[in-house]
């Protein structure tokens, strides 16, 4: 049984906690950095917007560089098991993490099903496996976390296979403000989908099934003796976007989130901008254009971070991207900002035909960029579907 608390309202400002911002029924991003730049004449090429269209009809087998192997005995075993690690994060292709800490099991983001996509037939689609057949083969899920509606990040097929599962019958939902009607909608019970805005910071604690809520000395009792079992979930601006269709764009909020334990914190970016540039801009020039000024917010109020899960692409044409997605160059940046140890690629080499790149680049620019920014490899790396990354806990 979940205790959730509201913590009080954080004190907004624009320079270091910056307000969600709605005008009329659509959210916006308050920032320069967001502003759309000029399009080129070419910004994409005739033959790649043919190959984007046939190949997401025909949907071929893609990049089969990347390995798929998900431990899960390592993910079934960890409560029991790891008493000194303080977080299990397993990565299960594009956005979609499973994170594991003091005793709660969360996933992000879960697009776990084919096609990304309002039909079946055509759009963009998941061209490497998820590396289980059935969440009958995961532990309980505690948590579902998502960052914004769009089809690869929020998949109704993902969700409803979770729910159909018996364990996972109380799994609760945290979503961004005006998201809780879809899963409403499909029949999740209201008390279980819990709307955030930014900053909105939630305690969570793990208290036995036989403690009676209602009962103020025992709850009191229970959450004293169960703070080894505490997380706060504090949700934290992005720069991006919503939709599901034509006609609802930016009616719902997106964000990043934070969850924190007495151990360690992780920082899960979800889909983001940090610098929208005009097509074909010379790499010298990319310094004059603002960027979001959030993750700075984020590093200073949350950080540091002992792992974040960062964004890189896809990125082509630039003028339509940059604004919502990030160059490998921005990803270092963001990791920069708000001040992670160590941060771990996503939304990369799983999804095809989410833009024009080649879902294979990812980590070829994010070396480049790093090695620019002189800094090593093992401080922001990219992981294989399935690999399991562990934070020990401090002394
Ligand atoms: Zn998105």
């Amino acid at each position: 049984m979940y205790h959730i608390k509201k913590l009080p309202e954080r004190q907004k400002d624009p320079e270091t906690c910056c307000a969600s911002v709605k005008i009329g029924n659509k959210y916006i991003n308050p920032w320069p950095s967001a502003t759309r730049r000029e399009a080129s004449k070419n910004s994409i090429p005739v033959g790649k917007l043919f190959d984007f269209l046939k190949t997401s009809i025909t949907t071929p087998d893609r990049n089969q560089k990347l390995k798929v192997d998900v431990d899960l005995k390592a993910i079934n075993d960890f409560h029991e098991d790891d008493k000194n690690v303080a977080l299990q994060l397993t990565w299960l292709g594009h956005a979609a993490f499973l994170l594991q800490i003091n005793t709660f099991t969360i996933l992000f983001d879960p697009f776990l099903s084919k096609r990304a996509s309002p039909i079946n037939v055509a759009g963009p689609y998941r061209c490497r496996d998820r590396g289980f057949k059935s969440f009958s083969e995961l532990p309980p899920i505690d948590f579902v976390i998502l960052s914004h509606n769009h089809y690869d990040h929020l998949d109704k097929w993902t969700i409803q296979e979770i729910f159909k599962e018996e364990k996972n019958k109380k799994t609760n939902i945290f979503c961004p403000l005006d998201l809780k009607k879809w899963f409403v909608g499909l029949g999740i019970p209201e008390d279980q989908v819990h709307e955030c805005d930014w900053w909105d910071d939630n305690e969570i604690t793990r208290i036995p099934e036989s403690v009676d809520m209602s009962n103020e000395t025992q709850l009191n009792e229970a959450l004293i003796s169960s703070s080894n079992r505490k997380i706060t979930i504090c949700t934290v601006p992005c720069q991006h976007f919503s939709a599901r269709s034509l006609f609802d764009r930016d009616q719902t909020l997106w964000a990043g989130w934070v969850i924190k334990s007495q151990d360690v914190k992780y920082y899960f970016a979800g889909d983001t901008g940090y610098r929208s540039l005009p097509d074909e801009c010379p790499e010298e020039e990319i310094d004059n254009y603002p960027y979001c000024p959030v993750f700075k917010q984020i590093g200073n109020i949350h950080g540091p971070f002992d792992i974040a899960s960062i964004p890189v692409g896809p990125i082509i044409p630039p003028h339509m991207m940059s604004p919502v997605h990030t160059t490998a160059r921005d990803a270092v940046d963001i990791h920069i900002d708000c001040k992670s140890k160590h941060s771990v690629a996503m939304h990369w080499g799983t999804v095809e035909n989410l833009g024009t790149d080649d879902i294979e680049m990812a980590p070829i620019m994010l070396h480049e960029a790093l090695k620019k920014k002189n800094i090593s490899q093992d401080d922001f790396s990219e992981v294989y579907i399935g690999q399991i990354i562990k934070i020990e806990k401090k002394n």
